[in-house]
């Protein structure tokens, strides 16, 4: 069969092999992006369930507007205004996660060959998606305070890029936080040069104990001119629940309108089932009481998870200690002649029923084979003891 030339452009995932093996039995698995099942809010969810099919059974189990549930685009609203950002309900359309935000942007901004700029390293799915499109994806370097400016602005002035992806808060991988300082500077750059900038922003409500500086979106309102250069995406998939599958994008009306006739043509509409029980949920205010259960786990976690690796990897592994998000973001050091290649220790690691993911599918080019994610949402405390002792022993 003759398959379209545009997924000549993509290769599944070296991480989907590995994804395989974490079905053997008795594997502590550091390597997923999923939230732990057990921080679902699943009495609130079931009680909005039930109120919805209880009080509007017709219009939630019916199609509805491309645009999303109106009840929910007014609950965005609401929570982006709590959070600094001003946006009305029309200002933003639903999607089906933050992935398919993503992919509509992919699909409405990029031609075969144009530049796009990404943080290397950076979301594997949306390397992917925007590839698939035809993006040639250009890495801009990243430190413990985010995407280097200095380097994007260089970057964006020789390449010309239609736009640029940032994840500036608990980036996936990275797990780094980009400084205000460095977001005021981007909506300048923005502005400046015309580029786009999209900010993924799915992890900024995961901070253990202090917020994280504004959104770029909450900040554009202090840049004149940038709001009209940013497109934000937004998910209830690492507060609420990954399974109902609701996101959001807000972008300037240009591209909104754009969006929204891809997305209709793609799925008509998200869920209108699960987009009115998340908006009734938002109507409970559980979400602060189960944002509090979810940031006080993963902070202790990311604590235990950083001790274990001093005490049972020592100076074999480096990393920064994250201030929130999912992941630890760490290098090989070879120290003592220890193994410094990621995809080897995985392997080995595997033998020892523990996995993680290693760090080279996260960069579109040259990537750093030393560096592996671990993620400390899915597994216990005990559990963190015992897998990182298991990887101590694979070293
Ligand atoms: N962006 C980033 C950076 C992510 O890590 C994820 C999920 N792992 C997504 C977007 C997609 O999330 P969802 O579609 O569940 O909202």
């Amino acid at each position: 069969m003759q398959f379209a030339d545009r997924l000549n452009n993509v290769e599944t995932s070296a991480i989907r092999e590995l994804f395989k093996l974490l079905g053997k039995p008795g594997i502590i698995s550091f390597a997923g992006g999923f939230p732990d099942p057990a921080l679902f809010d699943v009495e609130g969810i079931r009680e909005s369930t039930d109120a919805v099919l209880k009080n509007s059974p017709g219009p939630v189990l019916q199609y509805g507007a491309t645009e999303g549930y109106q009840s929910l685009r007014e609950g965005i609203s609401t929570h982006m205004v709590s959070k600094g950002a001003t946006v009305a309900p029309d200002g933003l359309i639903v999607t089906t996660g933050s992935q398919q935000a993503l992919d509509l942007i992919g699909k409405t901004m990029i031609s075969p060959g144009d530049k796009v700029i990404m943080e290397a390293p950076t979301f594997l799915a949306t390397i992917q998606c925007f590839r698939l499109y035809g993006a040639q994806v250009i890495g801009a370097p990243i430190d413990a305070n985010g995407v280097d400016v200095d380097k994007l602005e260089a970057l964006i002035e020789e390449h010309k890029p239609k736009l640029v992806y940032l994840i500036p808060t608990f980036g996936n991988p990275s797990g780094a936080m980009l400084s205000l300082e460095r977001r005021k500077r981007i909506l300048e750059i923005a502005v400046r040069t015309q580029t786009l900038v999209v900010e993924d922003d799915p992890y900024g409500e995961l901070f253990f104990d202090q917020a994280p500086p504004p959104s770029l979106l909450a900040l554009s309102d202090s840049v004149p001119g940038s709001r009209d250069w940013l497109a934000h995406c937004g998910s209830f998939s690492k507060v609420l629940s990954p399974g109902l599958r609701v996101g959001w994008l807000i972008a300037p009306p240009a591209l909104l309108s754009r969006a929204t006739m891809c997305k209709q043509f793609s799925d008509a509409h998200t869920s209108n089932l699960t987009q009115a029980t998340a908006a009734h949920y938002l109507t409970l205010n559980r979400l602060p009481t189960a944002l509090k259960a979810v940031r006080s786990t993963y902070a202790e976690r990311a604590r235990v998870m950083a001790e274990c690796l001093r005490r049972e990897l020592g100076d074999a592994i480096a990393f920064e200690q994250p201030k929130g998000g999912m992941f630890f973001w760490a290098r090989l050091t070879g120290a003592n002649g220890k193994e410094n290649n990621a995809s080897e220790f995985a392997k080995r690691a595997i033998d020892k029923l523990v996995a993680f993911v290693p760090g080279a599918p996260f960069y579109a080019h040259d990537p750093d084979l030393t560096t592996l994610r671990l993620s400390f949402a899915t597994a216990d405390v005990a559990k963190i003891e015992e897998g990182i002792g298991r990887l101590g022993q694979a070293l």
